[in-house]
Protein backbone atom coordinates (compact mmCIF):
# COMPACT_ATOMS: atom_id res chain seq x y z
CA UNK A 1 0.00 0.00 0.00
CA UNK A 2 2.23 3.31 -1.11
CA UNK A 3 2.26 6.09 -3.74
CA UNK A 4 2.72 4.61 -6.98
CA UNK A 5 6.25 4.43 -8.01
CA UNK A 6 6.18 7.18 -10.63
CA UNK A 7 4.59 9.40 -7.83
CA UNK A 8 7.48 12.02 -7.28
CA UNK A 9 4.72 14.02 -4.97
CA UNK A 10 5.62 14.88 -1.32
CA UNK A 11 2.87 14.00 1.16
CA UNK A 12 1.79 16.82 3.34
CA UNK A 13 -0.32 16.26 6.37
CA UNK A 14 -2.72 18.38 8.58
CA UNK A 15 -3.47 16.35 11.42
CA UNK A 16 -4.60 16.89 15.16
CA UNK A 17 -7.99 17.38 17.12
CA UNK A 18 -11.38 17.57 15.25
CA UNK A 19 -12.74 20.96 15.65
CA UNK A 20 -9.42 22.56 14.97
CA UNK A 21 -10.64 24.04 11.56
CA UNK A 22 -8.18 21.41 9.98
CA UNK A 23 -10.51 21.53 6.71
CA UNK A 24 -10.77 25.21 6.13
CA UNK A 25 -7.27 25.16 6.33
CA UNK A 26 -6.90 22.61 3.77
CA UNK A 27 -9.10 24.40 1.45
CA UNK A 28 -7.40 27.73 1.87
CA UNK A 29 -3.72 26.36 1.84
CA UNK A 30 -5.41 24.55 -1.51
CA UNK A 31 -6.02 28.13 -2.92
CA UNK A 32 -2.82 30.22 -1.76
CA UNK A 33 -0.22 27.57 -2.25
CA UNK A 34 1.60 26.44 -5.11
CA UNK A 35 0.91 22.87 -6.60
CA UNK A 36 -1.00 21.22 -3.96
CA UNK A 37 -3.73 19.12 -4.46
CA UNK A 38 -6.19 18.16 -1.72
CA UNK A 39 -7.20 14.21 -1.56
CA UNK A 40 -10.41 13.67 -0.72
CA UNK A 41 -11.44 11.24 1.95
CA UNK A 42 -13.65 8.54 2.12
CA UNK A 43 -15.87 8.31 5.18
CA UNK A 44 -18.44 6.14 6.50
CA UNK A 45 -20.11 9.46 8.51
CA UNK A 46 -23.07 10.33 7.47
CA UNK A 47 -23.12 14.15 6.06
CA UNK A 48 -23.86 17.17 8.31
CA UNK A 49 -27.07 19.18 7.51
CA UNK A 50 -24.74 22.26 5.64
CA UNK A 51 -22.05 20.05 4.31
CA UNK A 52 -21.20 20.06 1.15
CA UNK A 53 -21.55 16.74 -0.68
CA UNK A 54 -18.03 17.30 -2.25
CA UNK A 55 -16.54 17.16 1.71
CA UNK A 56 -15.71 13.46 1.46
CA UNK A 57 -16.95 10.65 -0.68
CA UNK A 58 -20.11 9.34 1.13
CA UNK A 59 -19.92 5.88 1.74
CA UNK A 60 -21.28 3.21 3.61
CA UNK A 61 -19.77 0.41 5.69
CA UNK A 62 -19.87 -2.39 3.26
CA UNK A 63 -18.19 -0.10 0.24
CA UNK A 64 -15.51 1.07 2.75
CA UNK A 65 -14.68 -2.18 3.90
CA UNK A 66 -14.46 -4.16 0.79
CA UNK A 67 -12.49 -0.76 -0.79
CA UNK A 68 -9.53 -1.13 2.27
CA UNK A 69 -9.69 -5.17 2.22
CA UNK A 70 -8.66 -4.36 -1.92
CA UNK A 71 -5.78 -2.13 -0.51
CA UNK A 72 -7.29 0.86 -2.18
CA UNK A 73 -6.25 2.94 1.24
CA UNK A 74 -3.23 4.79 1.69
CA UNK A 75 -4.30 5.09 5.34
CA UNK A 76 -7.46 4.74 7.47
CA UNK A 77 -8.72 4.59 10.63
CA UNK A 78 -11.93 4.30 12.77
CA UNK A 79 -13.04 8.28 15.06
CA UNK A 80 -15.62 8.11 17.14
CA UNK A 81 -17.45 5.06 15.37
CA UNK A 82 -16.61 5.96 12.49
CA UNK A 83 -14.54 5.20 9.33
CA UNK A 84 -12.58 7.61 7.56
CA UNK A 85 -9.58 6.50 5.16
CA UNK A 86 -7.48 7.87 2.51
CA UNK A 87 -7.37 6.62 -0.99
CA UNK A 88 -4.73 5.91 -2.47
CA UNK A 89 -3.73 9.20 -4.32
CA UNK A 90 -3.13 10.10 -7.96
CA UNK A 91 -2.16 13.30 -7.62
CA UNK A 92 -1.54 15.38 -11.54
CA UNK A 93 2.05 15.63 -11.98
CA UNK A 94 4.27 18.00 -10.09
CA UNK A 95 1.37 18.50 -7.36
CA UNK A 96 2.17 17.77 -3.60
CA UNK A 97 -0.59 15.84 -1.88
CA UNK A 98 -2.54 17.51 0.96
CA UNK A 99 -3.65 15.19 3.89
CA UNK A 100 -5.81 16.08 6.53
CA UNK A 101 -6.33 13.61 8.97
CA UNK A 102 -6.41 12.08 12.52
CA UNK A 103 -3.33 11.18 14.68
CA UNK A 104 -3.61 7.29 13.87
CA UNK A 105 -3.95 8.25 10.10
CA UNK A 106 -1.00 10.85 10.45
CA UNK A 107 0.81 7.78 12.47
CA UNK A 108 0.03 5.30 9.51
CA UNK A 109 2.00 7.64 6.52
CA UNK A 110 4.80 8.03 8.52
CA UNK A 111 5.64 4.55 8.57
CA UNK A 112 4.97 4.03 4.88
CA UNK A 113 6.62 7.18 4.12
CA UNK A 114 9.20 8.81 6.53
CA UNK A 115 9.77 11.77 4.16
CA UNK A 116 6.50 12.99 4.42
CA UNK A 117 5.64 16.54 5.91
CA UNK A 118 3.20 16.31 9.15
CA UNK A 119 2.32 19.70 10.71
CA UNK A 120 0.17 19.17 13.97
CA UNK A 121 -2.36 22.05 13.96
CA UNK A 122 -4.11 23.21 17.25
CA UNK A 123 -6.63 25.32 18.44
CA UNK A 124 -5.67 28.21 20.92
CA UNK A 125 -8.60 27.21 23.36
CA UNK A 126 -10.89 24.61 24.29
CA UNK A 127 -13.51 27.00 24.20
CA UNK A 128 -12.20 27.78 20.91
CA UNK A 129 -13.02 24.09 19.75
CA UNK A 130 -16.55 24.08 21.46
CA UNK A 131 -17.31 26.95 19.53
CA UNK A 132 -15.87 25.81 16.36
CA UNK A 133 -17.67 22.22 16.56
CA UNK A 134 -20.80 24.11 17.78
CA UNK A 135 -21.09 25.99 14.54
CA UNK A 136 -20.86 23.28 12.54
CA UNK A 137 -23.85 21.79 14.39
CA UNK A 138 -22.30 18.77 16.23
CA UNK A 139 -24.17 17.31 19.08
CA UNK A 140 -23.95 18.16 22.67
CA UNK A 141 -22.79 14.73 23.33
CA UNK A 142 -20.84 14.49 20.04
CA UNK A 143 -19.19 17.78 20.87
CA UNK A 144 -18.17 15.98 24.49
CA UNK A 145 -17.02 12.86 22.81
CA UNK A 146 -14.51 14.85 20.39
CA UNK A 147 -12.96 17.23 22.82
CA UNK A 148 -12.51 13.92 25.29
CA UNK A 149 -10.63 12.38 21.97
CA UNK A 150 -8.75 15.22 21.76
CA UNK A 151 -7.41 15.49 24.94
CA UNK A 152 -6.32 11.86 24.27
CA UNK A 153 -4.91 12.55 20.80
CA UNK A 154 -2.91 15.58 21.91
CA UNK A 155 -0.85 13.34 25.08
CA UNK A 156 -0.25 10.59 22.15
CA UNK A 157 0.79 12.81 19.83
CA UNK A 158 4.61 14.56 20.94
CA UNK A 159 6.59 12.04 18.82
CA UNK A 160 4.77 13.53 15.99
CA UNK A 161 4.48 16.83 16.59
CA UNK A 162 7.58 18.09 14.57
CA UNK A 163 5.45 21.06 13.55
CA UNK A 164 2.79 22.43 15.31
CA UNK A 165 0.68 25.61 14.45
CA UNK A 166 -1.93 26.89 16.42
CA UNK A 167 -5.04 28.08 14.66
CA UNK A 168 -5.72 31.36 16.41
CA UNK A 169 -6.00 33.54 12.98
CA UNK A 170 -6.66 31.55 9.36
CA UNK A 171 -4.78 33.49 7.56
CA UNK A 172 -1.68 33.86 9.66
CA UNK A 173 -2.08 29.84 9.76
CA UNK A 174 -2.35 29.44 6.09
CA UNK A 175 0.70 32.02 5.90
CA UNK A 176 2.79 29.76 8.53
CA UNK A 177 1.55 26.37 6.93
CA UNK A 178 2.53 27.82 2.96
CA UNK A 179 5.81 28.98 5.10
CA UNK A 180 6.47 25.55 5.84
CA UNK A 181 5.78 23.57 2.93
CA UNK A 182 7.93 26.01 1.30
CA UNK A 183 10.85 25.56 3.48
CA UNK A 184 10.49 21.85 3.35
CA UNK A 185 10.64 21.55 -0.51
CA UNK A 186 13.98 23.38 -0.61
CA UNK A 187 15.49 20.22 1.54
P1 LIG B 1 -15.09 14.96 10.81
O1 LIG B 1 -16.11 13.95 11.21
O2 LIG B 1 -15.01 16.11 11.79
O3 LIG B 1 -15.24 15.42 9.39
O4 LIG B 1 -13.68 14.24 10.88
C1 LIG B 1 -13.26 13.58 12.05
C2 LIG B 1 -11.76 13.43 12.02
O5 LIG B 1 -11.39 12.57 10.93
C3 LIG B 1 -11.03 14.76 11.78
O6 LIG B 1 -9.94 14.83 12.68
C4 LIG B 1 -10.55 14.65 10.36
O7 LIG B 1 -9.33 15.35 10.15
C5 LIG B 1 -10.30 13.16 10.23
N1 LIG B 1 -10.28 12.65 8.86
C6 LIG B 1 -10.89 13.15 7.76
N2 LIG B 1 -10.58 12.41 6.69
C7 LIG B 1 -9.74 11.44 7.11
C8 LIG B 1 -9.05 10.36 6.46
O8 LIG B 1 -9.12 10.14 5.27
N3 LIG B 1 -8.30 9.57 7.25
C9 LIG B 1 -8.16 9.75 8.58
N4 LIG B 1 -7.38 8.93 9.25
N5 LIG B 1 -8.78 10.76 9.22
C10 LIG B 1 -9.57 11.58 8.49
Amino acid sequence: MAVSSEQSSDIIVLFGPSGVGKSTIATELIKHCPNLWLSRSWTTRPRRPQESPDSYKFVDRDEFIAHREAGRFLECDEFLGNFYGTPIPEAPQGEDILLEITLDGAEQVKKLHPEALLIFVDTPSQHDQKRRLRRRGDSASNIRRRLKKSKQERLRSTALRKQVVVNDDLVKTVKDITKIIEEHRKT
